[in-house]
């Protein structure tokens, strides 16, 4: 069996062990003759799938108990609209921090629900940066504050969760499990499935109990967090496989050693490539200041433009498929998420060395 080394930006790679364990389940879960989805999201095989990758989340988050975890469905992109809906609150003026293209995203949706206010906007710098703190006007009787904590396109990350009295709320699709976050200073987290743990499908949302009183007036229930809470995220058929996939996933994490280790082989991941493009007498750049790098993504351009296709071309034949950078930005990208192995990256820096070395 030949795999590739995945760098696409979602959906991406899951871990080989993950494929292996789903494929040996799949006609046949534990004895029952059926496959998992097969099965009635009400049976007790499946409620202790979904407890179980619930608890074993919250271990791996460090969630605070009284915090709830729902697991829905439409993507992060559907939480844009979800966010505003539920928590901006009646007469509701609502902060976001500008990063980048999703976090643009996340603004013009919000603002078909209420006023929006942009913080701060790193636009200007061509989104090279999280905007210094000390220019962001903050609206402190805000409903809540939305920031982006990992720009999937542009691979700016923020350092530290922003400082904020009104409720955080983050958009972590890109970066959730990928390294330790401190849920307790967030109202609010969300995080697509098809990035650091699992596939399309499933969006977790994890929020303190606290919020969960504004969820009223004109949002359906299926769309009301309080509702979905209530039901225990089974309102509706749930994704069931991509719940018992992540499952799958968050259980090969705690096998892994958990989020501590997974930081450091990322960081180590994020470090060979990014030490590749610093060290290549400007063949390869990113454009991001370094205190702002992403760890999940590396975006970079070649100073000949017109080489691209033909690196992207040989990065394919060489077995590195995913590279093509975002339609907004062009370019190159990697994702560098869980899945991607630290041997994965060391194949493609040794392959932009040899690039760089026939073409420079
Ligand atoms: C991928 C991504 C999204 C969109 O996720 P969907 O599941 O496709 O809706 C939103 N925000 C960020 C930061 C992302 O990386």
């Amino acid at each position: 069996m030949a795999r590739s080394h995945n760098f696409s930006a979602g959906p991406t790679a899951v871990p080989l062990e993950v494929l292996n364990q789903a494929y040996d389940e799949f006609h046949d879960f534990a004895g029952t003759g059926m496959s998992i989805m097969e099965m009635s999201h009400r049976s007790p095989i499946f409620r202790a799938i979904a407890e179980q990758t619930e608890a074993d989340l919250r271990e791996l988050l460090e969630v605070p108990a009284h915090y709830r975890v729902l697991f829905v469905q439409g993507g992060a992109s559907l939480q844009f609209a979800q966010v505003p809906m539920n928590l901006a609150g009646d007469n509701g003026s609502v902060d976001y921090l500008h990063t980048g293209l999703w976090s643009g995203k996340a603004i013009e949706a919000a603002r078909q629900y209420c006023e929006v206010r942009v913080v701060a906007s790193a636009q200007g710098t061509g989104f090279d940066r999280v905007p210094a703190v000390e220019d962001w006007q903050l609206n402190p009787k805000a409903a809540y504050l939305h920031y982006t904590e990992n720009e999937t396109v542009h691979g700016v990350q923020f350092a530290e969760p922003p400082a904020s009295e009104a409720p955080l709320v983050c958009d972590a699709c890109s970066s959730l499990l990928s390294k330790p976050i401190d849920i307790a200073r967030h109202g609010l987290v969300y995080a697509a499935a098809q990035k650091n743990m699992g596939v399309a499908g499933l969006t977790v949302v994890i929020m303190d109990p606290a919020l969960l009183d504004r969820c009223h007036g004109f949002t359906p229930d299926i769309l009301n967090y309080a509702c979905i809470s209530d039901a225990q995220s089974m309102l509706n058929t749930p994704a069931t496989f991509p719940w018992y996939l992540t499952g799958l996933t968050l259980q090969w994490i705690k096998r892994s050693g958990g989020l501590q280790v997974l930081h450091q082989r990322n960081q180590t991941k994020a470090s060979l490539l990014y030490e590749t493009l610093d060290g290549s007498d400007g063949f390869y750049r990113n454009p991001v200041q370094p205190a702002y790098r992403s760890i999940n993504n590396v975006p970079f351009r070649l100073a000949d433009q017109a080489l691209e296709a033909a690196f992207l071309r040989e990065a394919e034949a060489a077995g590195l498929h995913g590279l093509k950078g975002h339609a907004s930005v062009g370019g190159i990208r990697a994702s560098l998420y869980n899945a991607i192995s630290v041997e994965a990256v060391a194949a493609l820096c040794e392959f932009m060395g040899a690039f760089a070395r026939r073409y420079g």
